[in-house]
């Protein structure tokens, strides 16, 4: 597997969630899973110390070959983590840009990735059976699989899988760069990389990946639209054949409020108890009045992108304040939304608490100390935070997009069914009109209780994605060594049919002087 961030090595968002429980998930069903991903210094200090595996191998880039080190960690005792380690492109503060924008060589620094990810195969003598990419950063190992692996390399054969996990990132940089990917000129075609006269990673591998998932079924329809496939809804119908949805799973090793270390007191669906403790915490923490903890208390944790709907959130914000609730809000992300939400806060200062960090922490403590969870998305591809949520008691309010759709069932109060609450409709109106429902029936202790009880019944656990990407894996796998089969029988005998041909020929000429 290949990704660009694995917590709990490297994290900006749900990415390395899934890079640090899918491949557990695998192992568990019998799978052997290596994966290779960048060396961030400052995110693997304690790494740097031990001495690399390999060292100096040689990766072909452009016209130049830059070796590279490669370090091993392990994500659990059986499954291995190969770090490429190449201080000028990946010894940076963050992993992608900085809150001003991205860092002006993501090309050279994830093309280089890519090449050295396959590299890491031969230097470790591994020959998987397929390899699997993660987003536009390993967007161009499809492509080198198909087009630069060699008949006698390790690699020939080898299947590859490419999960999309959000398809708005997407790897676009200049025409100009093409020739330093290495790949033939002829891959910069439309039914290549080329996108709208520059280059594209996630084009590259969607065209080239044997297999094609994304992170729900809902999304996997949504991006073949107009509306969410931002420009490659085309080249989605395309090779829809080969696009699959699985949702993702929670990790609750790390998400279980019965065991959570983060959190003030532990609690269980069957002993809510505790819950309470937590949101008296959760308001000590992010300095708000004890006074709220007679109030609905909601909270947000989220990258702070345009996606996020945070938009939504501030366009409903006095509705919102005016109800007389609790909003502890924790993101890092864009400037604007840095502005925006400081400026809420100092607006509100007795009910909306800002933290603009990466806090795993309270993360955790917002979870468990919260009433509602709000995810008003614009997209989603899956999201996790709502399945957190529902573990942790805490109901979620959510745009039906994505994995949002696939995972709250709206609660429903005749039958008593149901999970959270979701809107439609991406408009302040919509959005608010829902969260009063929620708002409303929280004074129903009963109901409300009922709500919470659902949700924390629901299973989300990996074990049922990663047999549906065993299966797929499998599949794809056999179709590959078919396809192969059929490629080295055609060669045969059109090598054979040439040898007949040349006879037939000569013969001919024999018969011709006669
Ligand atoms: P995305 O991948 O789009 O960021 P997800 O909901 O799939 O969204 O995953 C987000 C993950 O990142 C969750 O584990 C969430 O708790 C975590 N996260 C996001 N922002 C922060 C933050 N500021 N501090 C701590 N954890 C965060």
């Amino acid at each position: 597997m290949a990704f660009s961030e694995v917590a709990p090595f490297a994290k900006t968002g749900g990415l390395a969630d899934v890079g640090g429980a899918l491949p557990l998930a695998l192992g568990n069903l019998g799978c052997q899973v290596r994966i290779v991903m960048p060396f961030y210094n400052r995110f693997v200090e304690e790494l740097a110390e031990a001495d690399p595996v390999v060292e100096n191998v040689p990766v072909v880039f452009g016209s130049q070959v830059i070796d590279t080190d490669i370090y091993r960690g392990q994500l659990n005792d059986s499954i291995e983590v190969y770090f490429i380690r190449r201080d000028e492109f990946f010894d940076r503060t963050y992993l992608y840009g900085t809150p001003k924008g991205d860092y002006f060589d993501n090309f050279q620094r994830f093309t280089y990735f890519c090449k050295a990810a396959l590299s890491v195969c031969s230097a470790v003598q591994f020959q998987p059976d397929i390899v699997h990419c993660h987003d536009w950063q390993s967007g161009l190992i499809p492509a080198y699989l198909k087009h630069l692996v060699a008949a006698e390399d390790l690699l020939a054969g080898t299947a590859s899988m490419f999960t999309i996990h959000n398809i708005a990132y997407q790897g676009q940089f200049a025409a100009n760069l093409f020739p330093q990917t290495g790949l033939p000129d002829s891959f910069f075609s439309v039914d290549g990389m080329e996108f709208w006269g520059g280059i594209n990673f996630m084009k590259a591998a969607i065209v080239c990946a044997d297999v094609i998932t994304t992170v729900s079924p809902r999304y996997s329809e949504e991006i073949q639209t107009k509306e969410y496939g931002h420009k490659l809804e085309g080249v989605l119908q395309m090779h829809q054949r080969k696009l699959h949805g699985i949702i993702n799973g929670a990790n609750y090793e790390e998400w279980n409020p019965e065991n959570d270390p983060y959190i003030a007191a532990n609690y269980s669906r069957e002993n809510l108890e505790g819950k309470h403790m937590c949101k008296l915490d959760l308001l000590r923490t992010v300095k708000l009045p004890e006074r709220l903890m007679n109030r609905p208390l909601l909270g947000v944790v989220s990258r702070l992108a345009d996606q996020k709907g945070l938009n939504l959130l501030a366009a409903v914000m006095d509705k919102f304040v005016a109800y007389d609730l609790g909003l502890v809000i924790l993101g890092v992300g864009e400037d604007k939304y840095h502005t925006l939400l400081t400026a809420l806060a100092e607006r509100y200062p007795e009910k909306v608490a800002v933290r603009l960090e990466f806090d795993e922490r309270l993360a955790h403590k917002i979870e468990a100390g919260a009433d509602m969870f709000l995810m008003p998305s614009q997209y989603e591809p899956c999201g996790l935070n709502q399945m957190y949520s529902l573990r942790y008691g805490t109901v979620p309010i959510v745009r039906a997009t994505g994995g949002l759709y696939d995972t709250i069932t709206p609660f429903n109060s005749t039958k008593g069914k149901g999970v959270g609450f979701r809107f439609t409709d991406y408009k302040p109106e919509s959005f608010w009109e829902t969260a009063k429902t929620a708002l409303d029936l929280f004074s129903q202790t009963e109901t409300w209780r009922q709500i919470m009880k659902n949700g924390m019944a629901t299973d989300f656990s990996w074990l049922s994605s990663a047999e549906q990407y065993l299966k797929l894996y499998e599949k794809t796998v056999a179709e590959k060594a078919a396809e192969s089969r059929q490629q080295a029988a055609d060669s045969t005998q059109s090598a054979t049919e040439g040898g007949i041909g040349k006879q037939k020929a000569k013969d001919r000429r024999k018969r011709g002087k006669a």
